[in-house]
């Protein structure tokens, strides 16, 4: 029989416990979110909210991690196949799959320790945080564009770190008026299916790195806000600290609109 080895980590002595506690909200089981949810159950998270409403297809299955051929044949729901993921690492993970629009599953995400946007739209990406914000629950939205050039494609993406009273997107300047206007589908000119799996686990690996550094850091203290800019043609990423954050007001969230809607009218 092997011994047990107690258990000493980078992230503090107390982090499998703080990790184990945690209760994950992930919007979007995609090409991003797919990864996320692999890489947040390897890290020990113990709770999980995974909403997806769509089945895998077979064009999925060039950047969805966990999907299979029989998944595709099987016609499995994303979050089937997130759940199935996140417990073949730990079978005791509490996962509540909502396979459903996000917005539908908002009483399962307010109770959400951090909430992970890993969804198509400008749009959607606005109406997330903004909800995330009314329940003060930090938001991590990670996103990617491929657009043609004169010499080919670009691949550029982001992952954010967005806390309550802190910069927010709009403020970041990923969200503006136009681009949820023009609502330029998170891989524009990539195709019907692009094969963008290496860019996803990038953003998807930020993210996840911002989350641990958030709730259990291992350097200097919690980090609110963080923007990492992803050159996909470079292979580089810049990350702006925002170590001036304190100093931005966010004009955009009043900080009377908290709490459930509903309970705050009349
Ligand atoms: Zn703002």
């Amino acid at each position: 029989m092997i011994p047990r080895l107690i258990s000493q980590s980078f992230l503090g002595a107390d982090s499998d416990a703080v990790l184990a506690a945690i209760e994950a909200g992930i919007a979007g089981l995609g090409g991003g979110g797919s990864h996320v949810a692999q890489q947040l159950a390897h890290v020990g998270v113990g709770g999980f909210v995974p909403v997806d409403d769509d089945a895998i297809e077979e064009k999925n299955l060039n950047r969805l991690v966990g999907g299979t051929a029989e998944d595709v044949k099987a016609r499995r729901a994303k979050t089937a196949i997130a759940e199935r993921v996140i417990k073949g690492v730990n079978p005791d993970a509490r996962v509540t799959p909502c396979r459903m629009k996000w917005q539908n599953a908002i009483a399962a995400l307010r109770g959400c320790d951090v909430i992970f946007g890993c969804v198509d739209s400008y749009g959607e990406r606005a109406e997330l945080e903004r909800f995330a914000r009314r329940f003060l629950i930090p938001y991590i939205d990670i996103g990617m564009d491929v657009h043609e050039t004169a010499n080919g494609f670009s691949i550029s993406g982001q992952a954010v770190l967005s806390s309550p009273g802190g910069p927010c997107l709009w403020c970041l300047g990923i969200l503006t008026d136009e681009r949820i206007r023009q609502e330029a589908g998170r891989y524009g000119k990539a195709g019907s299916r692009p094969q963008v799996v290496w860019a996803n686990g990038v953003l998807a690996s930020l993210a996840v790195g911002l989350f641990v550094q958030l709730v259990c850091p291992w350097h200097d203290a919690p980090q609110m806000t963080a923007c990492c800019e992803f050159d996909g043609n470079r292979h580089r990423v810049e990350t702006n600290r925002l170590d001036h954050a304190g100093l931005i007001r966010c004009p955009h969230f009043d900080a009377g609109e908290l709490g459930d809607a509903f309970y705050n009218r009349g």
